[in-house]
């Protein structure tokens, strides 16, 4: 069986590796593409992050993450542009096919969600022509709702894909089925976002029954309630075939595992989905 198609989300194994364990780590067990986090690249040094990458033949499907454009007045709005050009230079520097981009929820004190979203809207279009000077495409990350206040006010596919329509070229989505798989309409909105070639990242875990952290409780596949096969099948009708990248962030669970059982078990889990 293959190893090809795999991608890892290197908050995988953030508490196991630094960013340059972690791209050797991958590469011994056969996986060719990684998605890093900001804080990783920064703790690693954005050069020597960019040359463990090379040196390791490793592609990028994405670096995590820009966005979160609300806040409360206009230079805490111009600081979040300023802050997301700035990525999208890291991204650049470390040769990322996209930059995943969690919009944003409310600012302090705000109520009004629907502001909140122009503020999003307008912080897209603000990053958009640095995102092409850098050749670095926007990946909206839709999530679910229940991050809709603190973290991000795009909360279904139909409405990031809106967003893109809005915008035009050189901005997609990142799907993520932890974020999406309750949605009614997604099956449809997939198909929208792969007949527009919008689909720029796929992000699988698994949704756990309990969850017991609105954050650190993500399933590894197979775990959970989502149907991993259908949705396999659902994005490669949608004419994506691109790497499906593994995002798992368990704060009691595997974070506590050695990093090399977290990427055999994320392999062998990956390889069952298809
Ligand atoms: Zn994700």
């Amino acid at each position: 069986m293959t190893n090809e198609g795999l991608s890892i989300n290197l908050a995988t194994v953030r508490q196991q590796w630094n960013l340059g364990e972690a791209v050797e780590a991958c590469a011994r067990h056969g996986i060719k593409a990684i998605d890093p986090w900001r804080d990783q690249v920064a703790a690693f040094g954005l050069a020597e992050s960019a040359k463990v990458i090379k040196d390791n033949g490793m592609r990028v499907t994405g670096y995590c993450r820009g966005g979160m454009f609300p806040a409360a007045d206009k230079a805490g709005r111009q600081a979040a542009i300023d802050d997301n050009r700035r990525a999208l230079d890291e991204a650049a520097a470390i040769g990322a096919e996209c930059i995943v981009l969690v919009v944003g929820g409310l600012p302090d004190g705000f109520r009004d969600i629907v502001a909140a979203r122009e503020m999003v809207a307008e912080g897209l279009a603000d990053i958009l022509p640095h995102a092409r000077a850098v050749k670095v495409p926007l990946a909206i990350e839709p999530l679910h709702p229940m991050y809709a206040g603190d973290r991000a006010c795009v909360n279904t596919l139909g409405q990031a894909l809106d967003l893109c329509d809005a915008l035009g070229p050189d901005v997609g989505v990142a799907i993520d089925v932890y974020h999406v798989w309750w949605d009614p309409d997604v099956a449809r909105q997939v198909a929208r976002a792969g007949r527009a070639r919008r689909i720029f990242a796929y992000h699988i875990c698994d949704w756990l029954v309990p969850t017991r952290d609105m954050l650190l409780d993500r399933g590894m596949m197979g775990d959970g309630v989502i149907d991993l096969k259908a949705w396999a099948r659902m994005i490669d009708d949608a004419g994506y075939h691109g790497f499906h990248e593994v995002e798992i962030f368990s704060g009691e669970n595997w974070w506590k595992k050695p990093g090399d059982e977290v990427l055999e078990t994320c392999l062998e889990r990956f390889r069952a989905t298809l």
